[in-house]
């Protein structure tokens, strides 16, 4: 089903059948006309904590397509932050426009000062189109802002923290199914080397794993492939080139009934957030196929990880320490969806909603 005929189905809901569908607890429209700003604050769910996750800025073909975006992305965070352990809930933010040509810094302190009204209830980071120097311009508005730069007393990009939760997700899918976690000569395709993306193909290749690559952006590609010898593909190949692991690192929605049958590859573990555009069907898709999938909020946790302990006291140590630990709770989801014959995401999903259960319940009784 194309994303437009979702969209259709979407909006016969209304706007609080859509809220009532995961519970999500409320929702921001955000707009200064001086500024230009168009955006929206989803709040998911706060039992373990003020919610928390990134700010993407993205030319969005519609509004539709915008909230259909933050409202999976804020409940994404849930589950992320609820499975990686951490006392957050889920949150996220959308501005509508193009990161490139219309990102400044009043717009963004504007969209600061939207985040400081909520008082603390979501906490903002950088997603896809925004930088550690962008939430500088965020925090003159707000100390509700995580991933401000090293130098401002933040933790900076939490890109490379979430790449290496990725490579180490992606070992344990190796191990799963193969019995050795060595990525050596394993061709491995990623698609969008952004942030993220650049940041695991450099894992992959320091363990000598054939890496493919693709952008929608050439400069950027061409950066990434002169930096680290990665090859670079057509947009034609994404989806049918024999690879042992598919990792999507770009935007949303990419395994869906178009694309699954295409795929040619053992294993699908990527930083990219809802990467399935309907969770059960395509989760069962890939199943029947016998692709593995390492559910992308088990996998790409660092980042949230690492941004989450700037609410304590910021030491990278533990953060690396925190997201190693998605290596293990990668092999325990496979083999708690084998054992039960679901599919690992909704294994995962299963893990995040216990934690989320059980800290709810214990909360009543303080
Ligand atoms: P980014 O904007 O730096 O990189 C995304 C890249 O994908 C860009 O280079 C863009 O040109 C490319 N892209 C977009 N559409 C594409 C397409 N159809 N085909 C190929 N390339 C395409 O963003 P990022 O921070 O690297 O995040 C990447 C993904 O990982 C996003 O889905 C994001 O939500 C998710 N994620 C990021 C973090 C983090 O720490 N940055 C944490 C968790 C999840």
């Amino acid at each position: 089903m194309s994303k437009e005929k979702v969209f259709e189905i979407q909006k016969t809901k209304g706007l609080f059948g859509r809220l009532g569908e995961y519970n999500h607890e409320l929702v921001l429209y955000c707009n200064d006309n001086a500024t230009g700003l168009k955006a929206i604050i989803a709040v998911h769910n706060t039992t373990l904590g003020p919610a928390m996750g990134g700010l993407r800025m993205w030319n969005y073909k519609s509004e539709e397509d915008a909230l259909f975006d933050v409202l999976r992305l804020s409940r994404g965070m849930t589950l992320k932050n609820a499975l990686a352990g951490i006392n957050v809930g889920g949150g996220k933010a959308v501005i509508i426009g193009d990161a490139r040509t219309q990102k400044n810094e009043y717009l963004l302190r504007r969209f600061g000062k939207f985040v400081n009204n909520l008082g603390g209830k979501y906490y903002t980071a950088e997603d896809v189109g925004m930088s550690a120097a962008d939430m500088e311009f965020v925090g003159m508005e707000t100390p509700y802002v995580t991933g401000m730069p090293v130098e401002r007393g933040g933790s900076g990009d939490p890109s490379p923290v979430t790449a290496y939760g990725v490579y180490l997700g992606m070992k344990a899918s190796l191990k799963y199914a193969t019995g050795s976690d060595s990525l050596n000569g394993k061709k491995v395709l990623v698609q969008g080397v952004g942030h993220v993306g650049s940041y695991l193909v450099d894992h992959l290749v320091k363990e000598n794993a054939k890496v493919f690559i693709y952008d929608i952006y050439p400069d950027t590609l061409a950066k990434v492939a002169s930096r680290t010898g990665a090859e670079v593909i057509t947009e034609e190949q994404i989806f049918t080139m024999p690879v042992d692991i598919f990792a999507p690192c770009a935007l949303g929605g990419v395994l869906n009934p178009d694309t699954i049958p295409l795929l040619n590859c053992d294993i699908v573990a990527g930083a990219a957030n809802n990467q399935l555009l309907d969770e059960i069907r395509d989760a069962e898709a890939l199943k029947a196929r016998e692709i593995l999938y390492a559910p992308d909020f088990m996998v790409n946790a660092g980042g949230i990880i690492n941004v989450s302990l700037e609410l304590d006291v910021y030491n990278k140590d533990i953060a690396m320490r925190m997201t190693e630990r998605i290596y293990e709770t990668s092999l325990k989801t496979f083999n708690m969806a084998e054992e039960n014959q679901i599919t690992t995401h909704q294994a995962a999903l299963q893990m995040a909603n216990d934690r989320i259960q059980a800290v709810g319940q214990n909360m009543l009784f303080r």
